[in-house]
Order: structure tokens, then C-alpha cells, then sequence
């Protein structure tokens, strides 16, 4: 448990240092397997991620019920119905990361690279707005991972999952190069050519 707290811890913290996240944005968990039940450990609410500690992780079981001190992210309930539809996904990792968010607010989708592992299809998942924290937004999230590593929610952000937190990270930031290049492209295209 002690090594899973100490990984949500740095994962923030680099999550915040590499721009996916600021202020108090963002939520991040990792779930381990026990024979007494799954156990999560997720960042707190309305704490930023930037300078969180270890005692700051939150820890839940799979139905919720919270088994240490403080309050989980508020998106505990999307992490936990991610999880319980993904036996294969052990690392959850939420931003509003702004490229990948400006395309969420726009009506541009976001092209999907090669790195995004099996191609189902031109552009990345997404799946229509949903009030942040509201059981509606976990279930609709879930069911949009079905399939697929990466989700962007409508008016909102990005969910990467993977089956650790080191490849749920990497994935965030690729997500977010992506539509980064994809916004120059689209400017330069848009723009007069001076030559
Ligand atoms: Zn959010």
C-alpha cells in the first residue's frame, strides 16, 4: 500500500510540474488487488496535486466507503466504475490539460497518432458533457472505456487509464502533445502564407 500512496504522490507531483494540471484541478488513483478487496488510493479533494503528501492519498475500497482520513477527489465515484468495468486497468489519471481541453470545448476532435496503441478509429474517444462529479459523468465515462485508453469528456478534459500510473502519465502528456501539434496545424493552416 505504503509503495501505491508513494506513487500517486509523485505522479501528481510531476503531472503538475509538466503543465497537465494546476490549482486544485485533476484527480489521479491507483487501485491494488487484495484478497480482501480491491483497494484505492486517489488524491484528495481540493488539494493541489502540486504539492501533495503522502498523508494527503485518500484510500477507498471498491464500494466507496472511505478508509482513512480525508476527503477523495470528487471524481472518486468515475475512477471507481472505471475500475469495476476494467480488470485490466489499475491506474486512472484525470487533467484538464489545456490543448487536449481546448479541443474538448470546441467542436474539432482530436486526430488519434500512432502511440495510441490498436487504431479503432480516425479520432480519440469522447463522450458527451456530463456535470463534473455526478454519477451520470461515472458511468458514461466508463462505458467510453470500454474499449479504448483515453477519453475526452466534453466541456471538461481528458481520462487516461492504463494497468500502472508511470503509463497512464506518459499517455496524458501524449495526448496532450498531440493536440498541441494539432492546434499549430491548424493555425498555420489558417493562416496567410507570406511567402
Ligand atoms: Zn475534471
Amino acid at each position: 500500500m505504503k509503495k501505491n500512496i508513494a506513487e500517486v504522490v509523485n505522479i501528481s507531483n510531476n503531472v503538475y510540474e509538466k503543465g497537465l494540471v494546476s490549482g486544485k484541478a485533476g484527480n489521479i488513483s491507483t487501485r491494488h488487488k487484495s484478497e480482501c478487496g480491491d483497494i484505492i488510493s486517489i488524491t484528495p479533494t481540493l488539494k493541489s496535486l502540486g504539492d501533495l503528501k503522502e498523508e494527503d492519498v485518500v484510500l477507498v475500497d471498491i464500494n466507496g466507503n472511505i478508509l482513512t482520513k480525508g476527503k477523495p477527489s470528487s471524481e472518486v465515484n468515475m475512477h471507481i466504475e472505471i475500475y469495476k468495468n476494467r480488470n485490466d486497468v489499475n491506474a486512472i489519471v484525470h487533467t484538464h490539460s489545456p490543448y487536449a481541453t481546448g479541443f474538448a470545448f470546441s467542436s474539432k476532435r482530436i486526430k488519434r497518432y500512432e502511440g495510441f496503441g490498436t487504431v479503432n478509429s480516425k479520432f480519440l474517444a469522447y463522450i458527451d458533457y456530463e456535470k463534473p462529479g455526478t454519477n451520470k459523468l461515472a458511468k458514461k465515462a466508463a462505458e467510453g472505456l470500454s474499449t479504448e485508453n483515453v477519453l475526452i469528456l466534453k466541456n471538461h478534459g481528458v481520462v487516461c487509464i492504463s494497468d500502472n500510473l508511470k503509463e497512464a502519465e506518459s499517455l496524458a502528456l501524449f495526448v496532450e502533445e498531440t493536440a498541441k501539434t494539432q492546434f499549430i496545424t491548424h493555425m498555420l493552416n489558417s493562416s496567410e502564407d507570406y511567402i
